[in-house]
């Protein structure tokens, strides 16, 4: 379901103007759809039936109190890999029995306060991390539950930098390590081990890795069984890939929970998904005014007001995002470079990209930055952070608002020995 559509010749979100948000403003600025958000989560959730599911949304996707709120509301839980993270999401009100935590540097400090808060679920990733914990729960007279993430060696067959679940990759416990690692968890105290976990990567377009790395946990969880662990949840990450160009199908979220089901449903465990971007991802837009037309020697460039402190997926991941005027064209679309104006080569959205022509003063949109798009901004070039906005219907509302430049420069103190 697209909720950025034309209509009557301009791009319009749900029942509300693009242009119209920009005039109120500014540009540039990320732009979100309840109606995509709530249509992506029940979407996930109906797909799954009446099967005893948490689904914990991978906050770090996009942490806007607004987006977290939208998904409490509807009967989310959380995955948090900060203390941060886990007080966005308690602020935007999921409670702490439905939020696990993962990552694999989590402090004493985080841990204290995870405790504290009555942390449903730690997902534990190495043997100290395992013996730290311990100690804080047994300090605090409380019981964590854990389970181990474990890594299975496959290959998601996505881009390196977010592919996580090859024995290479720092995350989750190496699959020969498991047996031992849960036999002494049994003997800690303030440890209970209630099941295992695992998150391959993202952006993951095949069900066929999924498949593969959920078959071989589920055989762990029965040796565990037959070694006598009480294992009653399994935890499988998120990963779901969206579509970023026209000709991607990466599974149907009915498609992905039929194999989850097929494939778990022998153990009877409580399953746990930690969907970021298939839940995010596609309900963001980031808004941008042309501010030159460059006729470079050998190519054309749209120089847009956004540049890549505000949107890092095209320099960060080589990633692909499509880009729209909001004015509706018929004229033949011409080939540009999307450039913004930070001083780095790299700064580049797209390259000999097919878009209707375009003027100084136009406005466009690039698709799909619901997810990992604000959350990675900057201010790099002392540019400002941009605004986001969120749309319910024919209402919008500004959700994180532009800084002032003295709120950027500001944070700046200067030492005793410069400020007499
Ligand atoms: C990032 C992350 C997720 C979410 O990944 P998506 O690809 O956005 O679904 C889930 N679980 C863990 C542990 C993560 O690090």
């Amino acid at each position: 379901m697209n909720y950025f559509e034309y209509r009557d010749g301009e791009m319009v979100v749900e029942n509300k103007k693009i242009s119209d948000i920009a005039d109120s403003v500014g540009t540039p600025f990320y732009l979100y759809s309840s109606a995509s958000l709530a249509y992506q989560y029940n979407q996930f959730k109906e797909a799954f039936g009446d099967i005893d599911l948490l689904i914990c949304y991978a906050v770090k996707a996009n942490t806007n109190q607004a987006v977290i709120k939208t998904f409490a509301d509807l009967g989310a839980g959380a995955d948090v890999v900060s203390e941060g993270e886990m007080r966005r999401a308690l602020k935007a009100g999921i409670p702490a029995s439905k939020i696990v935590y993962s990552g694999v540097a989590k402090t004493v400090q985080e841990m204290t306060y995870a405790l504290e808060q009555g942390i449903f679920q730690f997902n534990v990733e190495s043997e100290p991390e395992l013996y730290q914990l311990s100690q804080v729960a047994d300090n605090l007279g409380k019981t964590a539950n854990i389970t181990f993430r474990v890594n299975p060696d496959v290959d998601a067959k996505t881009h390196a930098k977010i592919s996580t679940g090859k024995s290479e990759n720092k995350f989750g416990v190496p699959w020969k390590n498991v047996r031992a690692l849960c036999a002494d968890a049994a003997k800690l105290p303030g440890i209970k081990l209630v099941g295992l976990d695992l998150h391959i990567g993202s952006q993951i377009t095949e069900l066929d890795p999924f498949e593969e790395a959920f078959t071989r946990v589920c055989d762990l969880v029965e040796v565990l069984r037959e070694d006598g662990h009480d294992l009653t949840r399994l935890d499988l990450g998120g990963g779901l890939g969206i579509p970023y160009e026209g000709d991607d199908f990466p599974p149907l979220p009915r498609e992905y929970a039929e194999m989850v089901k097929r494939v778990t449903n022998h153990l009877g465990c409580k399953i746990i998904i930690e969907p970021g971007r298939f839940l995010v991802g596609n309900a963001g837009v980031l808004v941008s005014k042309v501010v030159y037309v460059k006729k470079g020697e050998e190519r054309k460039f749209l120089i847009i007001d956004a540049a890549m402190n505000d949107l890092v997926r095209p320099s960060m991941y080589d990633a692909y995002h499509g880009i729209d005027p909001i004015k509706e064209s018929d004229q033949e679309r011409t080939l540009y470079d999307v450039v913004g104006p930070v001083c780095e080569t790299g700064d580049t959205f797209a390259t000999n990209r097919l878009i209707e022509p375009m003027e100084s003063g136009d406005l466009l949109a690039i698709r799909s930055v619901g997810a990992y798009g604000a959350v990675m901004s900057g201010t790099y070039n002392t540019r400002k952070l941009i605004p986001e906005v969120l749309v319910n219907n024919d209402e919008f509302a500004v959700v994180r608002p532009r800084p002032s430049y003295d709120d950027i420069i500001g944070l700046d103190q200067l030492p005793p020995w410069l400020s007499k």
